[in-house]
């Protein structure tokens, strides 16, 4: 017969049993408020770290039990804390390579300020070297003036360097010696590597700095904006992460993993030095019936999951057959039947291999067009399984996220409205206010996750698109989408829902005893701050595997 405890002493014998089968931790956070996103939504006081990973989240009391004799302890003294911050989609790798050359905007809130920073950035470099960004920012995100800049104003401010601001992959504004480095000239015909009529002229025909028609234009540009030299290439790379550390970001499902660029990550990695993790979306490039018939073959071939918790390839993308990319700004699309039938030859073999796709999808008749071809794709080989999703979805509408639904599909929403709103109105009217449908495909059920498609075709800080996706607000205050969603849905799309489009489940996403501990301290409480002040929050600290990568001054 077993022998009854009393209650008191039962108690204290299974406190011994779970303290002998915890591990003592080597940090341990006490004192806050852990917003965990686990599946309940927990929220805890404190959190015990061993190594890279989270061993127990709990109250202070049990949590303090845990700390090893030689244990750190952190007062949090009631801050909120959230996981690291998951993009599903930046053009990563690439953003370092010109990013202490450009003048960065994310997050810049007045135009005055970002001439200021024009001005700071022409006094640091060599007269004659350009002063320039690459996109990532309008002027619709400025709360003191929206006005364009002017050619006039930008040589007044800055007269002995050439001047290239990208707005978006919208357009650009050149000073004087922008224009003239461009041979763009007044009398003169329009360089032709220009498409036509992008070069705007007042009346006379003298150049207003400012170059429209899009893509081609912009692209015309940034071509032409030096990269950083390779010398000052990992420097550039560093101080990339650390403004995506200084943001809250952790990792990163990578579009464009340039294998040239790949090696100084591992090198970091191996230095236990990478800061960010990098799940990378790679694909063979297909823009005609002949490349697709080379890269049919190829594609068994493929090699995702090969790496580890910091670098892995883990999806097909982001484009399928390059003619039915869309492009930012049109209004709508015109798929082609025979353009239509390779991406269905491509997506046949992805789904053949058991591959996971995460493919660039936007406007609505492209989405449309995709899903009858992943539909005749599902009758032969089922896609349930395989984490297919379509990227940026910002035209889609509640059909086409049923049929998502049916075939067990996701969506990695790219909301580009953040700072394209103003520009997204111009365009498509009154329907911008419901790109991307958020509330419907939050309502949906369907999983879904957000990313930033940084850094050009929009800004990378999560704490701006999570203010614009809880009040429908760019920063300058102008309301531009009305399906907002609550702070926790939106948060829950940052984080855990992100590790499962990386294949990070069991890893990241959440602040849960047997995760890496990725972690982000932040300054203000994100769940109880007036919305919008979201986007004021700042991180004072963030956490990557156990090691701090960065903390405020
Ligand atoms: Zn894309």
């Amino acid at each position: 017969m077993r022998r009854i405890l009393p209650a008191a002493a039962a108690a204290l014998a299974l406190g011994a049993i779970l303290h002998a089968q915890q591990p003592s931790a080597d940090l341990i956070l006490t004192n806050g408020k852990i917003i965990t996103v686990d599946d309940k939504f927990t929220i805890a006081q404190a959190v015990a770290i061993k190594g890279d990973r989270i061993v127990a989240v709990g109250t202070n009391q049990q949590i303090g039990q845990m700390a090893g004799a030689a244990a750190r302890r952190v007062d949090l003294r009631g801050r909120s804390v959230v996981p690291g911050l998951i993009d599903n989609h930046m053009h990563l790798l690439r953003a370092g390579t010109t990013w202490t050359n450009e003048v960065r905007l994310d997050g810049v809130e007045s135009r005055k300020q970002a001439l200021d920073l024009f001005s700071a950035r022409a006094k640091a470099v060599a007269p004659g070297d350009w002063v320039y960004t690459i996109g990532g920012w309008s002027v619709d995100q400025f709360a003191d003036s929206r006005a364009r800049f002017t050619r006039e104003e930008l040589d007044r401010l800055i007269p002995n360097h050439p001047v290239a601001l990208q707005e978006s992959y919208y357009r650009t504004y050149l000073n004087s010696r922008g224009l003239e480095a461009f041979g763009i000239r007044d009398g003169a015909p329009d360089p032709a590597d220009f498409p036509k009529g992008s070069i705007v002229r007042d009346a006379s025909g003298h150049a207003t700095g400012v170059v429209e028609g899009g893509m081609g234009a912009v692209r015309a540009i940034a071509a032409k904006m030096p990269r950083v030299a390779d010398a000052a290439l990992e420097a550039s790379t560093l101080a990339m992460i650390k403004d995506m550390n200084r943001a809250g970001l952790t990792a990163f499902g990578v579009a464009g993993c340039d294998t040239s660029l790949l090696p100084m990550y591992r090198k970091w990695e191996a230095q236990q030095q990478l800061n960010v993790r990098v799940f990378c979306i790679d694909g063979i490039g297909a823009g005609t019936p002949e490349q697709v018939d080379r890269a049919l073959p190829r594609i068994a071939d493929l090699k995702l999951f090969q790496g580890d918790d910091f670098i892995d390839s883990v999806l097909y993308g982001e484009s399928v057959y390059g003619p039915l990319h869309d492009p930012m700004f049109d209004s709508t699309s015109d798929p082609k039947p025979d353009q239509l039938a390779q991406w269905r030859r491509l997506a046949m073999e992805i789904a053949k291999n058991g591959l996971p796709l995460h493919v660039h999808a936007e406007l609505t008749h492209t989405i449309d067009a995709f899903l009858d071809q992943v539909e005749a794709v599902n009758k032969i080989y089922p896609v349930k399984n395989l984490r297919w999703m379509l990227a940026h979805f910002n035209q889609s509408n509640a059909s086409q996220i049923a049929r998502m639904k049916r075939l067990g599909m996701y969506a990695a929403v790219h909301p580009w409205n953040v700072i394209n709103g103003g520009i997204m109105h111009d365009i498509f009217g009154d329907e911008a206010y419901e790109q991307p449908p958020l509330a419907t495909i939050q309502a949906s059920g369907i999983m879904w996750g957000f990313g930033s498609d940084g850094s050009a075709a929009n800004q990378y800080m999560p704490f701006i698109t999570l203010n614009y996706a809880v009040t429908g607000k760019m920063t300058s205050g102008l309301k531009v989408m009305r399906q907002t969603i609550s702070r926790e849905d939106a948060l829950i799309a940052y984080t855990r829902h992100n590790a499962f489009f990386v294949f990070q489940e069991d890893n990241l996403g959440a602040i849960q005893p047997g995760k890496l501990a990725d972690l982000v301290v932040l300054d203000r409480d994100y769940l109880t701050i007036p919305a919008d002040q979201i986007k004021n929050i700042k991180p004072v600290l963030t956490m990557v595997g156990g090691r701090v990568v960065y903390e405020e001054d």
